[in-house]
């Protein structure tokens, strides 16, 4: 194997911390070359920085006064090796009238497998000063002189891929939906950088527009002096890497299947996994503009070979899904009805609750003001649905947990509802809270995603036995073990959303809805719908009755063209595992296409264009690995010819021939690469071993 020399390099910084220094000498000569230990690949992309903090920083406070620190300041120095590690030292860092009261300890770790693991201890003697926050690891200029892609926190399917950026940016990650992977990529190498954290705690990745990026954690108990947390509780993962962002996604997945979320294994070997969701091919919002049991008739008659499911608005008289009333959620009266009719055809009926805000135009929103969020000077944290205020509530309160469970018995036992969808609390980014009443880590920590996750525990141990699904809105894999399904939260499709989560989770858990209208030109339904597809998304959530009349014909069309390769293609789409996309090996012409906006998100409300190559692919095994598959779908109304490289494993493949669709021709060259036809607005399949 060629030697790894990636110009990405890491741990340039962490002796760069001490360059110049009285402590560790290490010349840039030194730093340039590469060494054979992991550590450092070669130098050149990470420089070094002389304007600022390039190895930590730490705030900290006392009585409301900032303190900021890092890794520049006067105090002793040395570095210490030990098994697998360097462990960099400052001992005696002074804070304003404490001096001497802090030492730091930065352990850079061989995490194998080429990455690099950093984690940071504070010890502060001071009982006035406290420790507020961490900035950490600093990776500063990292591939200052080229352009760079860069992998960005996203909230459709956890990430986008921005091209040539370099911009500065904050985003929350671990809660609320976005990756805590961040990478830099340039000509077929990169940079992976991202947070190893079990335990979802709340912590915010951050670009300067020089290329320089690092993690900012508010510590559990912050700035409460004697009880601030020594550090950010998880450590950051570097690595360099060949290849494109499909590359960052799989050492993600390496370490993510291994954590307590995905511990249950792959959906298709579990029993408490309901096998009926990750199976519906489309969904349909149920809501008060469309008789619900008409609904369920015309749904059954027009895909009437497709699996279904109902997100149920309206159902209740608080009318939900309008933001108001919440969290009181009564059914109408014939709502049970409805419920058992879609039931009787095969349908997944989910119902719509809100699992994270209270309505303070309610009487009973005086009582539970205790409950909610407050902030750091002690005031209530609300948020406007709707124009309306609502409170948003801590879900570490006990209290919570029980009006979640007062949902359930609603939506299941009352309503006879065979799913329940709590709406916001995956895409819920934590709010610091400093509540000492809740009795959580004032601040930052884990106990956000904590409270929700036990919470949606307490839930599960009641729907589990009965065989209903809970879902939620957005996509945070911290709850991944107590939630069926996930909701994408488009709101509406970009050109750079990338399937960041289904490469990492795909077979571990479900995704659903694809944020389009229905009334788009049918060829833009149908690339979006085909690549969301391809994506191991299940579409919908479709509103539309001319769908079942005719006037939507040629869409309705096109979304049971795709249900139905979808629920013939489950073991990969549904259960499978989602590995690469196509790799052409000519150019494609490419076809753009417009998206209206879709409803109700008003700051959402522009058109949009997406660009597409003329055929678009996925690549996907089934779980087992036992069997591959590469489905491409040609976008355009003109027939394609072109060659490709076979994803891993597929030399020996062939097409799946497909009933409906327009025959492609394929032949593979037998060294790795092929040639394939495909007629206008076709979908092809093509499968190893040879179908
Ligand atoms: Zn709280």
């Amino acid at each position: 194997m060629k030697k790894l020399t990636l110009t990405f390099a890491v741990s340039v910084v962490a002796w760069y911390g001490f360059a110049g220094t009285d402590g560790v000498t290490a010349s840039r000569g030194d730093l340039q070359a590469p060494r054979p230990d992991g550590f450092s690949i070669r130098g050149g992309l990470v420089e070094g920085a002389t304007d600022g903090p390039d190895f930590w920083a730490l705030e900290f406070t006392r009585n409301g006064e900032r303190y900021k620190l890092d890794n520049r300041a006067d105090c002793r120095r040395r570095m210490e090796e030990v098994s697998g590690a360097r462990r960099f030292i400052w001992e005696g860092l002074s804070l304003p009238g404490a001096t001497g009261m802090v030492d730091v300890v930065a352990t850079v770790r061989d995490g194998g497998a080429g990455q690099t693991e950093w984690l940071l201890k504070v010890a502060n003697r001071d009982d006035r000063w406290a420790l507020r926050k961490t900035l950490y690891p600093y990776f500063r200029n990292v591939a200052r002189h080229r352009r760079c892609d860069l992998l960005y926190p996203g909230i459709h399917l956890g990430a986008k891929l921005m091209r040539n950026y370099k911009r500065a940016a904050r985003h929350r990650t671990s809660e609320g939906g976005y990756t805590m992977v961040t990478a830099f990529m340039a000509d077929g190498e990169g940079l992976y950088f991202a947070a190893h954290d079990g335990e979802g705690r709340a912590k915010i990745l951050c670009w300067s527009a020089h290329g320089d990026v690092w993690f900012e954690t508010l510590v559990e108990n912050a700035g409460v002096p004697g009880r601030a947390a020594d550090g950010p509780g998880y450590p950051v993962v570097s690595a360099p890497f060949r290849g494109d962002w499909w590359q960052a996604a799989k050492i993600y997945r390496a370490w993510a299947l291994r954590q307590r979320w995905a511990a249950k294994g792959p959906i298709v070997y579990r029993h408490d996994h309901p096998r009926a969701l990750s199976e519906v091919d489309t969904w349909f919002r149920l809501s008060s503009s469309m008789r619900p049991d008409t609904a369920a008739a015309l749904v059954s008659r027009t895909w009437p070979d497709l699996k279904t499911g109902f997100r149920y608005y309206s159902w209740n008289v608080e009318v939900s899904g309008q933001d108001n009333g919440y969290p009181n959620f009564t059914p109408r009266p014939n709502t049970k009805d409805v419920v058992a009719d879609a039931k009787a055809r095969g349908i997944v009926v989910m119902p719509y609750v809100n699992g994270k805000i209270w309505d303070s135009a309610l009487p009973s929103y005086r009582d539970v003001v205790p409950w909610m969020v407050t902030d750091e000077r002690g005031g209530v944290v609300t948020e406007k649905y709707s124009d309306r205020p609502f409170g948003v509530v801590c879900p570490s309160v006990p209290g919570w947990r029980e009006k979640l469970l007062e949902m359930e018995h609603v939506v299941v036992d009352t309503v006879g509802a065979n799913g329940i969808y709590y709406d916001q609390i995956g895409i819920a980014p934590g709010k610091p809270c400093w509540n000492p009443a809740h009795g959580h880590p004032l601040g930052g920590g884990r106990w956000w995603t904590a409270g929700y996750h036990d919470a949606l525990a307490a839930v599960r141990a009641r729907t589990e036995p009965k065989g209903v699904s809970i879902s939620t809105e957005g996509i945070d894999e911290v709850y991944m073990d107590v939630v069926d399904a996930f909701l994408v939260v488009g709101r509406q499709a970009h050109q750079e959303d990338i399937p960041f989560f289904p490469a990492v989770y795909s077979g571990y858990t479900v995704y659903f809805n694809t944020e389009v209208n229905e009334t788009d030109s049918p060829p833009a339904l149908f690339a979006y719908l085909a690549q969301m597809t391809f994506q191991g998304v299940s579409t919908g959530t479709w509103r539309n009755k001319g769908l079942f009349d005719g006037r939507l014909a040629a869409q309705s069309r096109i979304i049971h063209r795709l249900g139905r390769l979808r629920s013939r293609m489950r073991d990969y789409l549904a259960y499978g595992c989602l590995e690469d996309e196509l790799r052409p090996l000519d150019r494609l012409e490419e076809v753009t296409y417009t998206y209206s906006p879709t409803r109700p998100h008003k700051k959402h409300a522009a058109e949009v264009k997406i660009t597409y190559p003329a055929a678009i692919g996925y690549a996907w095994r089934t779980i087992d690995a036992k069997r591959r598959a590469l489905f491409v779908a040609n976008v355009t109304d003109r027939p394609v010819n072109f060659r490709l490289r076979l994803p891993d494993g597929m030399v020996d493949s062939a097409l799946t021939a497909l009933p409906g669709e327009e025959p492609a021709q394929f032949s593979a060259a037998g060294d790795g690469t092929a040639t394939l036809t495909l007629p206008g607005g076709v979908l092809a399949v093509i499968e190893s071993p040879r179908p």
